[in-house]
């Protein structure tokens, strides 16, 4: 099994000059138990990664996202380099945005405009900011335990750094629950300027939680009814489920759309579309960014999305994922372990049962991880269309290898 004295020691190195070290959502923190993960990337290809200390891992994180097509994607790659050659960030804004823009215009059914940032946070602030002028209110409806970025109001109550009145504005709903949101609304309708949520639920630390039959449908037929503005923040499902975009994929329509993620394969970028009745309300609330205009993340967007369509990503990436698991979840019955699977397969949640402490579950991800399939146990994990049979089998061995190892140390507890 693998260790990692580079990583660690890079890591007590980034801790003398970085607020703890790594932050955010690359934290070795939820990495339990950390000394079992490595903690710094020196190269990446297709669905693999090795580490700095020359370990060899399928990545089944795929950078918490971005990496859709495979790391360093020679196609994706070639348009970002020529784009580079020729001006990024530029004093006037490069034809790719146009092209661009004109690309998801034509792919998305609810697009009729697209704006860029780069950040997924960026946009979903922005689509509650368009919300509230559209509207003259002030409320946003959210689920609890979802995530919509990093900002003040969008971060849980309590977290640091965040004021009850960062809150005032905020008004949180059960997941699924279409009577609690009925009553939300009913108190609060007149105020309320938007509803934002991802098309399924992804809580971290839980199962992900599918909309009920009927949810969205409800959800939208609301909306319409008191005049609240329908945000799907796709910035995690996007691309993985339809290239049409999630509501796509659960058949109802949003206003607006965030983009994120799988757009450009790991180049910075972010999307908000929208429909037409909301383009005019968009181009009067002010929002930009130093580098909102950089060309080569357009490009590099613009090709990986043809990419992605051509070859129908999410169905690739949804059959590999249902190979995997498939055969994950006989595996670990084979050892008397009880897999649980939650989520659309090409991002999909993985819990096993038996230790509800999830302290058996933790263990297993990191043993898969230091043998060379990288696992988180707190969050989904991604599949991309760079995942090979022979990476899918390579994971059934490791899969298989870990199992015995964690039967080994919990075994006669189950
Ligand atoms: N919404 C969802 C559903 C996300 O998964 C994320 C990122 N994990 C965000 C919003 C925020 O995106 P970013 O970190 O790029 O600001």
């Amino acid at each position: 099994t693998y260790s990692y004295p580079e990583s660690q020691a890079l890591f007590q190195r980034a801790s003398r000059v970085m607020p703890c070290g790594i932050y955010g959502h690359f934290s070795p923190a939820p990495l339990i138990p950390p000394e079992h993960y490595p903690f710094f990337t020196a190269k990446a290809k297709d669905a693999r990664f090795f580490d700095i200390d020359g370990n060899e891992f399928i990545d089944y994180m795929c950078g918490y996202g971005p990496m859709v097509t495979g790391y360093n994607n020679p196609e994706v790659d070639a348009a970002a380099l020529d784009q580079l050659k020729r001006g990024n960030c530029t004093t006037s804004a490069a034809p790719v945005m146009v092209e661009l823009a004109e690309y998801l215009v034509d792919l998305i059914p609810t697009a009729d405009w697209a704006f860029f940032a780069k950040n997924g946070g960026d946009i979903t602030n922005y689509a509650t900011m368009i919300a509230r002028d559209a509207t003259g209110r002030s409320k946003i409806v959210m689920f609890k335990g979802g995530y919509h970025g990093v900002a003040a109001w969008m971060q849980a109550p309590g977290h640091h750094g965040v004021m009850d009145q960062d809150h005032e504005n905020i008004l949180r709903v059960d997941w699924n629950d279409f009577a609690a949101l009925e009553a939300v609304v009913d108190r609060h309708g007149d105020d309320i300027a938007g509803l934002i949520a991802t098309p399924y639920h992804v809580p971290t630390f839980a199962d992900s939680e599918m909309p009920a039959e009927g949810f969205w449908n409800k959800v939208e037929a609301l909306c319409r009814k008191h005049g609240i503005v329908l945000i799907i923040d796709d910035i995690r499902h996007g691309f993985r489920l339809d290239m049409g975009g999630s509501c796509e994929y659960f058949g109802f329509k949003p206003d607006l759309i965030c983009f994120c993620k799988a757009l450009a394969n790991g180049y910075p970028i972010s999307a908000l579309v929208g429909s037409a009745a909301l383009k005019d309300v968009t181009a009067r609330v002010f929002y930009t960014g130093s580098y909102w205009f950089s060309a080569v993340p357009m490009a590099a967007a613009l090709a990986n999305l043809k990419l992605m369509k051509a070859m129908n990503a999410p169905r690739i990436m949804l059959e590999t994922g249902d190979k995997l698991l498939t055969a994950m979840v006989d595996i670990a019955k084979t050892y008397g372990f009880d897999l649980k699977v939650t989520g659309a397969p090409s991002m999909p949640y993985l819990r096993i049962t038996n230790d509800p402490s999830l302290m058996l579950h933790q263990q297993w991800c990191a043993e898969c991880t230091r043998r060379g399939a990288y696992f988180t146990s707190h969050h989904n994990w991604f599949v991309s269309t760079a995942h090979t049979d022979d990476d899918i089998q390579r994971t059934l061995d490791i899969v298989d290898d870990a199992f015995k190892a964690v039967k080994k140390i919990y075994g006669d507890r189950f």
